[in-house]
């Protein structure tokens, strides 16, 4: 069953408007069981709009398309499709009573444009808008359905909600997609490919195994294919399962979940308490935490000891040490932990130190040098990583790198 997306409008080519609807749609169809194989973005002209519809036509099962179908003399999409599937526009009495009470409803009067959008294509299937004015349209020719929607993204979810996926459903027998989403950190994507390999190779044939890498964050995605559903879902927890067992060090949660609300139910689940002391991080693990709602049962606060002089005068670590061995050091970020531990009395303390970039590195310590530990109950750890230069991600990776041995320290108890 394969599928197309069509955008029409020149906002969306010179990036003046993100496509939202390609990606919506995609996700959609691909849950229905279509595979999607190409999206194409054109321009709102008549020639290109026509070109696009003949050369798809016959390639796919089902053309999706949005945009220019409203009342304005830009949208031509309307016109153009008349054209192409050789038939007029004609007065739907339907449609216009519908747009008469929206605009009776919002107290505008109708003007002509409100009654030229309720001439649709005598050929088609009209697929009301209980939301906008502008229908959507469904065509069939040469064994490709072309469904025609307006490109506001809330009309056209609408619309397929409503109307175009039941249909679909209806009319394709149903393939069952099943997605899985693994969420790891710790390791690259080169070396956790090194570590899936067998796995990977031992795959059943319906399930596919994808990498997502973002920021230092590794998303496993596990599609599974088949026409009964409970099936596939097992097949695929099957696999899940497996993958546990294989990286169990490596798996923080599911389907999204961010570190920051896996740390914070770990926290809850067991009655402990954080506070952070964050030089290079400048907070944002704090804020992180506190992106979470319910964090304020275990998160109590945090210092940002950003100057050498907070460290000393709130932290306590002394003058020789941080001369010594330097802000971004082991010693001082063990100390940071255990004093802010003490100081903001909390079960578990994070600190980092590092050098976030793009300057300030030297010789031995490097931009993207950092050292984070965690001091709790059973003691201090410390670990120490190099990254990259560019600053915001290192902040980005130095914040998930410490929400990371922390999630582990919470674990080992
Ligand atoms: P309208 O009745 O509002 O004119 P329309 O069908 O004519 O609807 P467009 O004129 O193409 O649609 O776009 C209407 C609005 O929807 C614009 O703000 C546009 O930026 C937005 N839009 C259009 N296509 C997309 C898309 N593919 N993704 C996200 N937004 C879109
Ligand atoms: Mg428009």
């Amino acid at each position: 069953m394969k599928a197309e997306i069509i955008t029409i409008g020149d906002e969306l080519l010179i990036g003046q408007t993100v496509d939202t609807n390609s990606a919506w749609i995609g996700s959609q169809l691909s849950l229905a069981g279509f595979d999607i194989q190409k999206k194409i973005s054109v321009h709102d002209k008549r020639q290109d709009i026509l070109n696009i519809l003949a050369d798809v036509e016959g390639r796919a099962e089902v053309i999706i398309i949005t945009g220019g179908l409203g009342p304005t003399s830009d949208d031509i999409t309307k016109y153009a499709v008349c054209e192409f599937f050789n038939t007029q526009l004609i007065m739907n009495e339907m449609v216009y009573s519908m747009i008469q009470d929206m605009m009776q409803r919002r107290k505008f009067p109708m003007n002509e444009n409100n009654r030229k959008q309720a001439e649709v294509p005598e050929s088609c299937r009209v697929l009301t808008n209980a939301v906008g004015t502008a229908p959507g349209m469904w065509f069939e020719k040469n064994g490709s359905i072309y469904v025609f929607l307006p490109g506001v993204p809330y009309e056209m979810k609408y619309i397929m909600t409503e109307h175009v996926l039941p249909e679909l459903k209806k009319r394709f027998s149903a393939q069952f997609i099943v997605h899985k989403n693994i969420m790891t950190y710790g390791v690259s994507e080169a070396r956790l490919a090194e570590m899936l390999t067998e796995f990977e190779t031992g795959l059943p044939e319906e399930i596919k195994l994808a990498y997502l890498p973002s920021m230092g964050i590794n998303k496993l995605r596990l599609t599974g294919t088949g026409n009964n559903h409970e099936k596939v879902t097992s097949i695929v927890n099957e696999q899940v399962k497996k993958l546990y067992s294989i990286i169990p060090d490596l798996i923080y949660g599911e389907d999204e979940d961010p570190l920051e609300a896996v740390v914070g139910k770990l926290l809850t689940d067991r009655k402990k308490t954080l506070s952070t002391a964050e030089s290079c991080t400048g907070g944002n693990i704090a804020h992180l935490i506190t992106t979470i709602p319910g964090s304020s049962k275990y998160f109590m606060g945090s210092i940002i000891a950003y100057d050498n002089s907070i460290k000393r005068n709130i932290l306590g670590i002394s003058e020789d040490i941080l001369e010594r061995e330097g802000a971004v050091s082991e010693t001082v970020v063990r100390r940071m932990a255990e004093n802010c531990r003490k100081l903001l009395n909390t079960s578990f303390a994070v600190a980092t130190s590092g050098v976030a970039g793009p300057d300030g590195g030297t010789e031995t310590k490097p931009v993207g040098t950092f050292w984070v530990a965690v001091s709790s109950d059973s003691g201090t750890v410390a670990e120490h990583q190099t990254f990259g230069n560019d600053r915001m991600l290192n902040i980005t990776r130095f914040s998930f790198t410490a929400l990371n041995i922390l999630r582990k320290q919470i674990i080992r108890g």
